[in-house]
């Protein structure tokens, strides 16, 4: 039984897909997608040798042999710029997330969509995504086992309407998910505020000087802006 945070990325992505599934692990993405539907193929890419075997191992025992392909590689490299026109990267951090797409961004051509699942840092990857034309169209953001995941979804346009107003926030809490704010969104950001109340105290014991006051200065904002969007 695949995760619902999985399940939940495959949703997005589109009938008939070529898909590429970076740090794929055990290839369950790339299965879980090619069983539902019988017109999808899918690369699974992975760097390291014991989940490279394991996606190998997992692809075999479902017979799906012929539609996916295992490779082993770092990031993006696995592929032929053109090869797929989805990309999935699941289960990593935004920075580690971002890092893969930015070293490969020339097989990016020809992919037409990117469904990105960060556990932590998603306001990084909103900041990629901005800077190298991709349109955010879709975000969730769920809790499982106790955590909390997000799921980014992006096309090629242009996103200047969307970040038209309050860019910094949106960046952050992510524009579609401020606007939902459903249980899992308020419970990441009550914490994370629990969070930077108590390193503000800490900003405020701290020996004052220019940097200590701007730093706090910032956080302070960040604490009323986030408790603003919490308290609609
Ligand atoms: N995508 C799966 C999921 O969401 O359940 C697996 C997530 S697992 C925590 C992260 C996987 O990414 C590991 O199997 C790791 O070997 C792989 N990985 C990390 N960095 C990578 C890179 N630069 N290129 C390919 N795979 C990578």
């Amino acid at each position: 039984q695949l995760s619902e945070r999985l399940i939940r990325v495959a949703d997005y992505v589109p009938k008939g897909a070529k898909v590429a599934d970076i740090g794929s692990d055990h290839a369950y993405l790339p299965c879980y997608l090619c069983l539902q539907d019988e017109t999808a193929s899918a690369i699974a890419g992975e760097v390291n040798e014991g989940p490279y075997q394991s996606a190998r191992n997992q692809v075999e025992r479902v017979g799906l042999t012929k539609r996916i392909d295992v490779r082993k590689g770092n990031g993006l490299e696995v592929l032929q710029a053109g090869e797929v026109d989805v990309i999935t990267i699941a289960g990593m951090g935004g920075n580690l997330i971002t890092t893969i797409l930015d070293q490969g961004k020339e097989k990016l051509e020809g992919v037409s969509r990117l469904i990105l699942q960060p556990n932590v840092g998603a306001d990084t990857i909103r900041i990629w995504l901005r800077r190298y034309g991709w349109l955010l169209i879709d975000e969730e953001i769920l809790e499982e086992d106790e955590k909390i995941y997000e799921i980014l979804v992006a096309v090629r346009g242009d996103d200047s309407a969307l970040y038209q107003e309050d860019t910094e926030l949106k960046l952050l809490l992510g524009p579609f998910l401020m606007q939902e704010r459903n249980e899992a969104f308020k419970k990441k950001w009550r914490y994370e505020v629990e969070n930077w109340k108590r390193i503000l105290t800490q900003f405020e014991q701290a020996t004052a000087n220019e940097q200590v006051e701007q730093k706090r200065k910032e956080l302070l904002q960040q604490i009323i802006m986030v408790e603003e969007v919490l308290s609609w």
